[in-house]
């Protein structure tokens, strides 16, 4: 007889309260999920260490949610691009999912 898996709940918060889905390990799998798609991508992309943190870090401050449409998001945008000269830096990223981050290209987000 194996033993039953210990469930805990997902450590991952969400704009409406804590993440429900139970796991195995940290993470739920969708949450898993997100971390790894964003960490292969960043390697992928050739950045380096220093940016797959910062990337981490602003994925999970946004906890992992798409600041334009509220989906499940696996990378970071700039506010201000770098092309205008926006910088690396956290406050000038937010968590985005791939559909937003590719229709937003370029351009600066709308001043609200
Ligand atoms: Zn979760
Ligand atoms: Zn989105």
């Amino acid at each position: 007889m194996t033993p039953r898996p210990v469930l805990t709940v997902c450590a991952v918060a969400t704009p409406t309260g804590p993440c429900p889905n139970f796991t195995e390990g940290i993470r739920c799998a969708d949450h898993e999920r997100l971390r790894r798609r964003a960490i292969g991508s960043s390697t992928a992309r050739g950045y380096g260490a220093e940016w797959r943190r910062i990337r981490l870090s602003v994925l999970t401050r946004h906890s992992w949610t798409c600041h334009y449409c509220g989906g499940p998001a696996d990378t970071v945008d700039h506010v201000i691009p770098k092309s205008q000269g926006g910088s690396d830096d956290a406050g000038n990223l937010v968590a985005a999912c791939t559909s937003c981050n590719s229709a937003k290209g370029g351009r600066a987000e709308e001043a609200s």
